[in-house]
């Protein structure tokens, strides 16, 4: 390594495992950080050292910037892996990070600020020439019948969107012209509130999208790969279930045209780091929605088919090492998928936090879990309710469900409730087997049998 000697992981549960992991077979130290309800995390204990940052309420620990920041210091560590999540797409962290003489793993402070304004990323993409949903051209202004006629000239239904939003919250279809202007309102105001920015913008809505996403990674010096796409569309209230990896139906030319839109965006506005663009699809074609500049839960997807460790190369890049492959060195094999496991009712969607009694995870030829949790472990109620992620690959899509559905079968989660029911039920599920499905096919099949 070039610079980074000891990472400070400032994150939690399976991800700050998955980041002690790739420090561990580059040979760097770890330092984890974890709130008083955290003592008893997994990665905290094979961490080299460990710091209490705060009490258990996330604003408190790890939202704690200059607790952070203080942890990094006294432990002498060279660089922060925001991981996902928390502070990790948060500009103002990443440059105190680097103005306090640390290594800040992701992109440059002035990329995440632009992506998270999701209007300033949407132009920024137009005018790299990536595909973008039909819509405003920036904010939607105050003049009432602009708007309407705008509106019309798009086609209902609409939606507007938060130029300021994110988990998915800040968002109104709208299927009528009478309930355009009151809509554009309240979604101002909920803006306001929510995000501290009322700007909102316009988009068509597209009805039976599929969401599929290209993962690149990019370094210090211009060059950038693509690394394929997945397929995120098995979606519940916006939140993703099971992801998969390629995605059905996309030729290698298709892959090829928008991965090298994505890599072309990087280099021009000068990216660094993993990042995700992420698309609706829909009749063979793809609609940039927004650009994610961390680490996804669902990168083991991409890890699997291409044989690349995305977070290693996280890791690489900040240490401002050259990108070791081109893209004719990225084969994509097989089929992935993952499943994530909450601890949660499948029934209900009830968070389940508790103790586990129990813990035997799934295993064989291609199957994968990341997950911290042990016989014994308790699931605190503060935080998400993912506990895990099942992967499994195969040389096709089927075989990647049937082992699927074996893993599911192995796995043992006494103690606490766990979704596991819901991921057997859709790994048997016709419609999934046959793949292809749009971002609506979970409720509906959810719906259906409710
Ligand atoms: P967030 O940052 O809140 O996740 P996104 O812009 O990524 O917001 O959108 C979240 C989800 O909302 C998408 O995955 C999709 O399901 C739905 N969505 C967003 N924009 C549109 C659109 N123009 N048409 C149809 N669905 C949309």
């Amino acid at each position: 390594m070039n610079k980074i000697n000891k990472v400070l992981i400032a994150n939690r549960g399976e991800i700050a495992l998955r980041i002690l992991r790739a420090c561990k077979e580059l040979s760097i130290q770890t330092v984890a950080v974890y709130s008083t309800a955290d003592k008893d995390l997994k990665h905290v204990r094979l961490a080299d050292e460990a710091v209490c940052i705060g009490p258990h309420p996330s604003a408190e620990s790890y939202l704690n910037i200059p607790a952070l920041i203080a942890a990094a210091e006294v432990t002498h560590a060279d660089a922060i892996h925001p991981g996902y999540g928390f502070l990790s797409e948060n500009a103002d962290f990443a440059q105190r990070v680097e103005e306090s003489g640390f290594i800040f793993i992701g992109p440059r402070a002035q990329n995440i600020r632009m992506m998270g304004d999701k209007v300033a990323a949407i132009e920024a993409m137009r005018g790299s020439g990536v595909p973008c949903v039909p819509g405003s051209d920036g904010g939607l202004g105050k003049d009432d019948n602009q708007n309407i006629a705008l509106a019309n000239k798009i086609g209902f239904p609409i939606i507007i969107k938060a130029s300021g939003g994110g988990g998915g919250r800040g968002m109104r279809v709208i299927e009528k012209e009478q309930d355009l202007l009151s809509s554009i309102e309240l979604t101002r105001t909920e803006a306001q509130n929510f995000f501290g920015n009322p700007e909102v913008y316009m988009e068509k809505f597209l009805t039976t999208p599929r969401h599929v996403e290209v993962q690149v990674l990019a370094d210090e010096y211009g060059n950038a790969i693509h690394l394929g796409e997945r397929d995120c569309s098995m979606q519940r209230r916006h939140q993703k279930v099971v992801e998969e990896a390629p995605a059905l139906g996309i030729t290698p030319e298709l892959r090829n045209r928008i991965g090298n839109i994505c890599t072309a965006a990087c280099k021009k506005i000068n990216y660094r780091g993993a990042g995700t663009f992420e698309f609706l699809f829909e009749n063979n074609a793809f609609y940039f929605i927004e650009m994610n500049t961390r680490v996804q839960v669902e990168h083991p997807v991409t890890e699997m088919i291409t044989g690349i460790d995305i977070v290693r190369e996280q890791i690489l890049i900040a240490d401002g090492q050259v990108l070791s492959f081109t893209q004719d060195d990225i084969v994509i094999k097989g089929f992935a998928l993952e499943c994530r496991i909450n601890a949660e009712d499948a029934n209900n969607f009830m968070p389940s936090p508790g103790k586990i009694t129990q813990f035997h995870a799934a295993g064989g030829l291609g199957v994968r879990v990341d997950s911290h949790i042990y016989d014994g472990y308790s699931v605190p109620p503060h935080y998400d309710s993912m506990i895990g992620k099942l992967i499994t690959f195969s040389d096709t899509r089927l075989g990647a469900i049937i082992k699927m559905q074996n893993a599911l079968d192995e796995m043992v989660i006494d103690g606490i409730k766990t979704n596991i029911p819901l991921h057997a039920r859709i790994m048997a599920d016709q419609t999934f087997r046959k793949g292809g499905m749009n971002i609506h096919y979970l409720e509906k099949m959810l719906g259906d049998s409710h």
